[in-house]
């Protein structure tokens, strides 16, 4: 088990965890961070601010408490649909039987149910598909006045209840990616040095420009990721990835908007992606489900965690199991193990990052490649690198060096948004005086934090002139003395 104390044995694979009633407390969140959590997230689909802010605060003094860097993900609920209330919470249905769904808000029976969504009737088109519950229940458009009535034919499933999520995977949504409560819930987040921001139902490179842009107009320096839980997502996902810092598979959604039998397909094309351009890439949602009752993973699930750890992601997530799960400290201890045990066989066969002539940042992806390859070759114990942006860590990491990658900056903030990239261990560094004192000075922190031992090989990436800040340009081999 993993002490905030010890983080040297953090596996490379990081956990996000999903923080809720069963784990907010200020207690729970440090035993989860013993446990492995490297990042929680904050799911903006449920709770109040005033809960949200709490959990922030309270993660926020266990990494100053414990000297750790665990990040807060903020986690955008985005345009989620919903059926409003059902009398008696449950509608009984018949194969056949006709719905009718409207926009305006009233208690479900057979002769009516709000539909959260006010172009509904406009957007959908006869022939079209309605998942409701995660595809539980099937219905498909019969008829609709294109202003405010929809009539729905029950195709599969039997009952309707309050609250559950609806998919409409035929359907072109005219709504935009943030909605006036994400717009609501982002400006709140932004008032506290929050490490992610992630929008759900992405569908565009554009969702993701105008999300940078809100974040950088209030000079923040908060991150982006893109959920990929729509077809569109999947089509354009290179413009995606490109938009974005980071990328997450939300396969919950995705797998009632695509055919599901095409998830593990697209999960290993996405992480390929990701790699190549160093974009750190978040496997989510159901990876040890049955733990949310049960004790102990079923096989399938631990079959799962280990393939995204071959797969090469750089997390794997956790929802329910820790917000609201029965075991939330158990789950993260199992999936650490997983993570610990499939890393031994882990190889970077068939993936590796593209290095772009065409790249403004060509220079110094070849630099990090290089020092990627010479850590390789001379069996090193660790690379180093100096960021301000965050950019080399990212870059070293998506080799995926077969030795620790430590990362040192001045800026606070961006340890703990490094702490979601597979690998990666942040140190605060502030003495930006030359590149020699700088290279000298971190190797004696990791002495002295007991990280490096006398006669161990090193690669040290590094900025000269550092008085520039410009990126990096050279690469040192060190003996620890
Ligand atoms: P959600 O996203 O939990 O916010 O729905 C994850 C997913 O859809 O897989
Ligand atoms: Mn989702």
């Amino acid at each position: 088990m993993k002490t905030p104390m010890q983080i040297e044995d953090h596996q490379n694979t990081k956990i996000v965890a999903t923080v809720g009633p069963a784990c907010s407390s200020p207690e729970m969140l440090l035993k989860l961070v013993q446990a492995g959590v490297d990042v929680f997230r904050l799911n903006f689909s449920h709770g109040s601010h005033a809960d949200h802010e709490e959990v922030i605060h309270r993660v926020l003094k266990l990494n100053e408490e414990y000297n750790v860097n665990i990040g807060i993900l903020v986690d955008l609920q985005g345009p989620k649909i919903r059926v409003g209330k059902i009398k008696d919470e449950t509608l009984e249905l018949q194969q056949g039987d006709v719905l009718t769904f409207v926009s305006e808000e009233c208690l479900g029976t057979m002769e009516q149910i709000y539909m959260s969504y006010e172009p509904f009737a406009s957007d959908v088109s006869v022939g079209e598909r309605v998942l409701v519950d995660d595809g539980k229940l099937i219905l498909e458009v019969v008829e609709t006045n294109k202003k405010d009535t929809v009539k729905l034919k029950v195709l599969y499933g039997n009952s309707i209840s309050s609250n559950k999520g609806v998919n409409l995977p035929d359907t072109a949504i005219s709504q935009p990616a943030m909605t006036e409560k994400d717009h609501e819930d982002l400006q709140f987040a932004l008032q506290f040095p929050i490490n992610w921001v992630a929008l759900s139902f992405v569908r565009s490179a554009k969702d993701m420009k105008d999300l940078r842009a809100l974040i950088e107009e209030r000079g923040h320096a908060a991150k982006t990721i893109a959920k990929i839980e729509k077809p569109e997502a999947v089509k354009y996902i290179d413009q995606i990835i490109k938009a974005s810092n980071a990328i997450m598979i939300a396969r919950g959604d995705l797998g009632v908007e695509v055919p599901m039998e095409q998830l593990p397909s697209i999960q290993k094309r996405i992480i390929k992606k990701c790699i190549q351009r160093a974009r750190p890439v978040i496997v989510a949602t159901q990876m040890m489900d049955s733990m949310i009752t049960s004790p102990t993973p079923t096989r399938a699930e631990i079959s799962d965690v280990a393939n995204a750890v071959l797969d090469g992601a750089d997390a794997v997530m956790l929802s329910g199991e820790t917000s609201v799960g029965a075991h939330p400290v158990t789950v993260v201890e199992a999936m650490n193990k997983i993570l610990a045990e499939t890393e031994k066989s882990y190889s970077m066969e068939g993936k590796s990052p593209k290095l772009s002539k065409k790249s403004g940042t060509f220079l110094s992806d070849t630099v990090c490649a290089a020092a990627a390859k010479i850590a390789e070759n001379i069996g090193a114990k660790a690379i180093i690198g100096l960021t301000i942006s965050g950019y080399t860590a990212f870059r070293v990491s998506s080799h995926r060096p077969p030795c620790k990658i430590y990362i040192f900056s001045e800026k606070r903030q961006i340890l703990s948004t490094l702490n979601l990239v597979w690998g990666v261990r942040c140190f605060y560094y502030d003495g930006f005086a030359n590149t020699e004192e700088t290279i000298y000075d971190v190797v004696e922190l990791l002495k002295k934090k007991n990280q490096v031992e006398q006669g161990e090989l090193l690669v040290n990436t590094g900025i000269m002139p550092l008085a520039d800040r410009g990126r990096t340009n050279l690469v040192k081999i060190t003996v620890v003395d």
